[in-house]
C-alpha cells in the first residue's frame, strides 16, 4: 500500500482551512500549523460582557464557495453551515439628512437610487450591467486560474477580454469612470465606495474594480447564522472530520530546503521539524520570504507593492437599539477625496466616512434585549510605525462619535456600555500581517493584479501561497479562490 502524501500548512486563515479540507480531500495527509491559540486568523469572533463581535469581516458574498467545499466528499459530511440572505444589502446616511438604501432587489435598488439621488435609472442599470459584464469577461479567467500559467493566456476568454478592454476600464480610475457616468456626487462616491472592498483608493485603482458591485448583487450578501466565524468554525470542523490535524500555538520559523529547487519541510519556533511533500503558506507573503525562507532580497521586492488600507474598529455595546439602522450602515465624510489623500499620507482624517455593522439586528443572541453590538469601524492607513497611534485614535473617537450623534439627533456617548478597541498594530500583531494591512497589496494601480505574488513559487516545485496577500487578492470569496487555484495546480503537477 502507497504512503499517503503529506501537506503541511502554515496558517489557518480562511485560506488555508479551505486548503487543508482541498488537500485531505485530495487524499492528502494534512497538518496546519497555527501561530495562536485558536483558528480563522482574520475571521474570528470575541464576546465583551454580553456583546458577541466578529473580529474582522463583515459583509459574506459569494457563498458557494464556501459550500463547494462541504461538496468535495463523495458523501458531502453534514457541514451545519447556514446563513441568511440579506434583503436589505446597506443603508447610507449623508450629514445633509440624504438617506438611501440597496436591496438584494437589483430592480428596487436602482428605483430607490433613481428616487433617493434623482440619478437616471438607465445610467444605474447601465452600471450594474457593466459590472456584470465586467465579472464575465475576466472575473473567471483571471481570479480562478493562476496569472503565471501559459495555460491561463492561452485561453479564449482572454482574446476576448483583451477585444473588450475599452469596456473594461482599465486605463480610467474608478472615480473618473462612476464621474463620467452618474449626475449626483452621491452616487459616485457609493460607487467609489467598493473600492475600499479590497483596501484601495478610488481616486487611484483602475475602474476595472468597478467588477465588485457585482459580487454583492449578483451573488447577495449573506450573514451566517451564528456569526462571521461560523465560516471558519465550519469549515474547521469540516477539517477535523476529514482527519485534518491542527497544531496551534506552533509558530513556524523556518521553510527548510531540500536543495535549489525543492522544499524539504517546516520547523518550529519549538525547535521541532516536519518533512512534507506540498508546503502551503497561508501567512503574508512578506513574512514568509522575509522570515520563513530569509530571503531578504524578494521580500523587498514585494515590499514594491502599496500596502492596502487598514481599519480603526470601536467595538461597542450599546444600551438601546436604533431602528433607522440595519445589519451594514455607511455614514459618509463629506469630502471622500481628501479622506483618501489622508490614509494615502497615513493620517486619519476627521470627517472620515464610518461604518456601523449590528449583527444583533439579525442574530438577537449576539446582544441583551434592547441592545445592540455595533461594529463601528472607519478606514485607516497602515501601519508605517511613525503614527501616534494613541493620539489618532483619541481624536478619531471623539469625531466618530460627534458624527453618528449628528445623524440620529441625540448624544450616542451615554449609551456606549462597553468598548474593544481594534487599530492597525493590534491586526498586525493579532494574525501577524505586515503592517497591519487588511487586504495584502492594494489595487491602487492597473498592473497590481499583475504584480501579486503567484499561488506558486517561481523556485521551489513543492511551495505554495494562499491568502490575502497573494494571488487573486483579500477578501473572503478571493482567499478562497487562492486555495482553489493551488488545488488545480497541485492536480496539475
Ligand atoms: C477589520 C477587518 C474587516 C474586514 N472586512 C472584510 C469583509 O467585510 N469581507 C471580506 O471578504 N473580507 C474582509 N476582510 C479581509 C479578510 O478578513 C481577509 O482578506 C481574510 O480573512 C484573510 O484570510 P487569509 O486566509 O489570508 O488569512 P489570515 O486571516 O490573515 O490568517 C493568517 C493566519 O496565519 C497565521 N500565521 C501567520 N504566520 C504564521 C506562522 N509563521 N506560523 C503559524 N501560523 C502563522 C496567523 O496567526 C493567522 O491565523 C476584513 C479584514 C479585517 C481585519
Amino acid at each position: 500500500m502507497s504512503e499517503k502524501k503529506k501537506a503541511g500548512i502554515i496558517g489557518s486563515g480562511i485560506a488555508g482551512l479551505a486548503m487543508a479540507v482541498r488537500l485531505a480531500a485530495k487524499g492528502y495527509e494534512v497538518t496546519v500549523f497555527e501561530a495562536s491559540d485558536r483558528v480563522g486568523g482574520k475571521l474570528h469572533e470575541f464576546w465583551d460582557g454580553p456583546y458577541r463581535f466578529d473580529f474582522g469581516p463583515s459583509l459574506f458574498t459569494m457563498p458557494h464557495l464556501v459550500e463547494e467545499l462541504f461538496e468535495l466528499q463523495k458523501v458531502p459530511l453534514d457541514s451545519n453551515f447556514e446563513y441568511h440572505s440579506l434583503p436589505i444589502i446597506c443603508k447610507y446616511f449623508w450629514d445633509d439628512g440624504t438617506q438611501t438604501t440597496t436591496f438584494a432587489d437589483l430592480q428596487k435598488t436602482i428605483e430607490t437610487l433613481a428616487k433617493d439621488l434623482s440619478e437616471s435609472p438607465d445610467k444605474l442599470e447601465e452600471h450594474f450591467s457593466q459590472s456584470k459584464k465586467k465579472y464575465d469577461l475576466v472575473g473567471k479567467t483571471f481570479l480562478e486560474h493562476s496569472l503565471h500559467r501559459w495555460k491561463t493566456w492561452l485561453t479564449g476568454s482572454v482574446a476576448n477580454a483583451l477585444l473588450h478592454l475599452p469596456q473594461l476600464d482599465v486605463f480610467k480610475t474608478m472615480h473618473q469612470a462612476n464621474v463620467k457616468r452618474f449626475a449626483n456626487s452621491k452616487t459616485v462616491q457609493l460607487f467609489d465606495r467598493y473600492a475600499t472592498y479590497n483596501g484601495s483608493n478610488p481616486y487611484k485603482a483602475p475602474g476595472l474594480l468597478n467588477i465588485i458591485p457585482h459580487f454583492e448583487y449578483g451573488y447577495g450578501a449573506h450573514l451566517p447564522k451564528k456569526g462571521m466565524y461560523q465560516i471558519t468554525q465550519s469549515i474547521h470542523h469540516y477539517a477535523l472530520n476529514l482527519g485534518v490535524k491542527f497544531e496551534l500555538n506552533s509558530k513556524v520559523t523556518a521553510i527548510d530546503r531540500l536543495h535549489s529547487s525543492k522544499i524539504k519541510g517546516l520547523t518550529l519556533e519549538s525547535g521541532s521539524s516536519y518533512d512534507f511533500d506540498v508546503v502551503v503558506s497561508n501567512m503574508d507573503a512578506y513574512y514568509t520570504y522575509n522570515e520563513l525562507l530569509k530571503d531578504r532580497e524578494k521580500a523587498a521586492k514585494l515590499l514594491k507593492q502599496e500596502r492596502s488600507s487598514s481599519a480603526l474598529i470601536f467595538y461597542w455595546g450599546i444600551d438601546r437599539s436604533f431602528p433607522q439602522f440595519d445589519l451594514h450602515n455607511i455614514l459618509f465624510s463629506k469630502d471622500y477625496e481628501r479622506e483618501f489623500d489622508h490614509i494615502g499620507k497615513g493620517e486619519l482624517y476627521d470627517d472620515p466616512t464610518v461604518y456601523i455593522h449590528i449583527t444583533s439586528k439579525y442574530l438577537p443572541e449576539d446582544a441583551p434585549e434592547g441592545h445592540e453590538n455595533w461594529f463601528t469601524m472607519i478606514n485607516a492607513p497602515y501601519n508605517n510605525g511613525q503614527q501616534d497611534w494613541e493620539e489618532m485614535i483619541k481624536v478619531a473617537r471623539e469625531k466618530i462619535i460627534q458624527k453618528i450623534s449628528n445623524q440620529i439627533g441625540f448624544d450616542l456617548t451615554k449609551y456606549i456600555q462597553t468598548e474593544t478597541i481594534v487599530d492597525p498594530r493590534t491586526i498586525e500583531n493579532k494574525t501577524l500581517s505586515y503592517t497591519g494591512s487588511l487586504y495584502g497589496t492594494s489595487s491602487n494601480d492597473q498592473w497590481a493584479a499583475f504584480a501579486r505574488h503567484p499561488n506558486q513559487s517561481p523556485q521551489y516545485s513543492n511551495l505554495y501561497f494562499i491568502g490575502g496577500s497573494v494571488h487573486p487578492g483579500g477578501g473572503i470569496p478571493l482567499c478562497l479562490l487562492s486555495a482553489k487555484i493551488v488545488d488545480d495546480l497541485i492536480t496539475q503537477e
